[in-house]
């Protein structure tokens, strides 16, 4: 997911070009919003942390992009290209070194499991199926 603060700074077209010369073909897109209902039910994992009410204000305050991308080891792979949580941590050259501002309004979105993956893929897209 291209994350609303990343939307709204006009990076959407540099991140998505990130993503494909780093070889993951992308079978999904949308450009949608998400409601502080459906933001919180996307992060659950996060519901009882402390910035959790700040992350659905931050996730439902503008336009987001999710997609669904195919690679072999994606999940390990996308995550080292978006860079740690911390934009300050994340190596240079990450989308999140380049385009991230704070720990919270972090430009991007990763998977954390290709269980996960499953799950978020389908989240966004009715009955997504891979093609
Ligand atoms: P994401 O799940 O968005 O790809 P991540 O897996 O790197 O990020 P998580 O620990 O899953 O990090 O946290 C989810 C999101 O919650 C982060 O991307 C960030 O936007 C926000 N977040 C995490 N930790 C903090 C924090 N300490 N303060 C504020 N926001 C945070
Ligand atoms: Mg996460």
């Amino acid at each position: 997911m291209i994350k609303p603060d990343a939307v709204g700074n006009g990076h959407t077209g540099k991140i998505i070009d990130q993503i494909i010369s780093n070889g993951f073909r992308i079978v999904a897109m949308k450009y949608t919003c998400l409601s502080e209902e459906t933001a919180g039910r996307f992060y659950d994992v996060h519901r009882t942390r402390p910035f959790f009410k700040d992350l659905v204000d931050f996730m439902s305050s503008g336009p987001i992009v999710a997609a669904v991308l195919e690679k072999n080891n994606a999940v390990e792979d996308f995550r080292k290209l978006i860079g740690a949580t911390d934009p300050k941590k994340a190596e240079p050259g990450t989308i999140r070194n380049l385009f991230a501002k704070s720990i919270e309004a972090n430009a991007v979105h990763g998977s954390d499991s290709d269980e996960n993956a499953a799950i978020e893929a389908n989240f966004f897209f009715n009955q997504f199926e891979r093609f």
